[in-house]
């Protein structure tokens, strides 16, 4: 093989490239993984500024079944520590250490909404319900990450008997399909009280999706020395296998019918199979498939419509703080993982239709009508507060302490004010209301003790990881969505109209996250692997 040709190209070093290219370096194959930005992990990447580390994407980890059984069937050590999640709303806030935590939450709720007793009853229920699913769902090592060939034990103690409970579990998942909103208001008459329970999902995740977080929450864990160190530990292992990562390099073209891909300095690989394991709409744009068969073409074009026709899902804005404040006095108050509501009105429809006025009316609205709006969005909304430092102590200087604090934010209204030329202006703008709001509420003590404060957008995440509406899930939860969203038939979700290009990532398989990242990063492996034995044997 020459120097630019390799048995397995794979375009995308977040977690999803870097699980494909780990399996197929560990079979031996001749394997080039291609990264955009000057580090690999995307979205699970973790970054240092004057000594405080700080993570830029995913804040902790779920396993799910799936981190922990991929990292031991790869034999790659990653030391992690709980995270454990603290709620709040107003003054209350309730750490989650078990499940008996649930009856602290019905407390928690009825607190602030004593005529609702009955309502949230009935929410806890469905909790209680989902949680139950969830044991089946995730009670398993996903055999995926097994090996079934060897591993009888797996197979007939474990994997048998818990076929028909998930098969039935799936059944029941099924029917809570619905977007969450929707499926709260068959049964919660108080918009507030709706809007605690869900306002920091995405909108329209699906019920089960959403209220499956309870259960997640007592799951999640933190690699030490931050997120990154994951992604930190697939790619040693990439490179311990023999396979080669090239960095700062942009796949700008993919030559289907060459098997080629070019980068921004027109250089090009030559790949006997791809893995494409970064933002899909992007593949779809770039890839030049004019000399194909009709019949390849035709179903190409067919899904490429689709896939352009739908967005991204939604993005956040994340606000990172250097503080000059012990991590103790953070400690009384929460845990290092923290979802905290300053006011028990809720969202409403700020979030919704307010913004969706301003933005179709955007050439008429103005800047005042957007700080207004910005105000009640600050005040009311929910913030996913994370201080690394509480999950583990070296990761800030000694007595100080640094946080992330991330919310919800729309793409488009980012978008257009960088259009309009008032993106810095909105930022501090922003910056200055969260911060107002956080140091009047729960953490009083960053008032006057913020050494440096820096902030990402969507349409940072836009420009870091290329992906379409700075969506940090894939795909926003649509009636119809352009890939593969049911888990027993996760498999086919790899696969593309071109049978030499195959697919993996958060834009592969929906609902996405970590692990189905993962999931498909390995699924998309197996496939080329699969096919490379055909090839041999014909
Ligand atoms: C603030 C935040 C909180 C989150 N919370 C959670 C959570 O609680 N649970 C959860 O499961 N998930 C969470 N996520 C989402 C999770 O981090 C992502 O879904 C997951 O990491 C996606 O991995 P990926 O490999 O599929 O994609 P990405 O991480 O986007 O990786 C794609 C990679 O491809 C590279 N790339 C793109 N275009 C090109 C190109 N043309 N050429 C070469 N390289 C290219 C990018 O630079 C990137 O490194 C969160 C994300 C964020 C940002």
């Amino acid at each position: 093989m020459s120097e630019n040709t390799y048995n397995i190209i794979i375009v995308g070093g977040g977690i999803a490239g870097l699980t494909s290219a780990a399996y197929l370096s560990r079979e031996g194959k001749k394997v080039l993984l291609i990264e955009k930005n000057k580090e690999c992990g995307g979205l699970v990447n973790s970054f240092t500024r004057d000594g405080f580390h700080f993570d830029a994407g995913v804040r902790a980890l779920i396993d799910a079944g799936i981190i922990l059984p991929m990292l031991k069937d790869l034999g790659v050590q990653l030391e992690v520590v709980k995270s454990p999640v603290s709620l709040g709303i107003e003054n209350e806030i309730l750490h989650i250490e078990n499940l008996g935590s649930l009856s602290k939450y019905r407390e928690l709720l009825i607190k602030f909404f004593p005529e609702s007793e009955e309502e949230i009853d009935e929410v806890l229920k469905n909790i209680r319900k989902i949680m139950k699913h969830m044991d089946v769902l995730y009670g398993i090592e996903n055999p995926v990450f097994k090996d079934l060939k060897r591993d009888r034990d797996f197979i007939f103690k474990i994997l048998l008997p818990w076929l028909p409970k998930f098969i039935f579990t799936i059944r029941k998942i099924n029917r809570m399909n619905m977007p969450v909103e929707e499926y709260l208001k068959i049964f919660v008459k108080n918009p507030s009280l709706r809007d605690m329970i869900s306002q920091h999902f995405f909108k329209n995740t699906p019920a089960f999706f959403a209220l499956s977080y309870f259960s997640l929450y007592l799951d999640y864990f933190y690699p030490k020395g931050g997120v990154g160190k994951l992604s930190e530990a697939l790619k040693n292992k990439i490179i311990e296998c023999g396979g080669e990562i090239k960095t700062d390099t942009k796949i700008i073209e993919v030559m289907v019918e060459k098997c080629l891909v070019k980068d921004q300095k027109n250089i090009t690989f030559k790949y006997d199979q791809l893995i494409w394991a970064a933002d899909l709409k992007t593949f779809y744009k770039i890839a030049d498939t004019e000399c194909l068969s009709l019949k390849i073409r035709t179903k190409f074009e067919d899904v490429k419509n689709k896939m352009l026709k739908n967005r991204g899902g939604d993005s956040v804005f994340s606000l990172f703080l250097e503080v000059d404040e012990p991590l103790e006095s953070f400690r009384k108050i929460a845990h290092g993982h923290f979802f905290y509501t300053p006011s028990k009105l809720g969202l409403g429809e700020t979030h919704k239709e307010e913004l969706n006025y301003l933005l179709t009316n955007f050439e008429k609205v103005e800047k005042e009508q957007i700080l207004t709006w910005l105000d009640k969005f600050t005040r009311l909304n929910t913030y996913e507060i994370s201080i690394p430092g509480l999950k583990d102590p070296e990761l800030v200087p000694p007595g100080k302490t640094g946080i992330i604090i991330s919310f919800l934010a729309e793409y488009d209204l980012f978008n257009k004010i960088q259009k309009s030329g008032w993106l810095d202006e909105f930022i501090s703008e922003l910056e200055n209301r969260v911060l107002s709001v956080i140091s009047d509420s729960v953490f009083p003590m960053l008032k006057d003790r913020i050494i440096v404060r820096f902030s990402f957008t969507p349409l940072s995440i836009e420009n870091r990881v290329g992906s379409s509406e700075g969506a940090i899930t894939g795909w926003s939860f649509q009636k119809s969505m352009p890939v593969i969203n049911k888990i027993q038939i996760a498999d086919r979700s790899v696969l593309t109209p071109v049978p030499s290009i195959f697919q993996a990532g958060q834009w592969a398989y929906s609902p996405a996250g970590v692990p189905m990242s993962i999931l498909t990063g390995k699924l998309a492996a197996d496939r080329v692997l699969k096919q490379m034995k055909k090839f041999r044997k014909t």
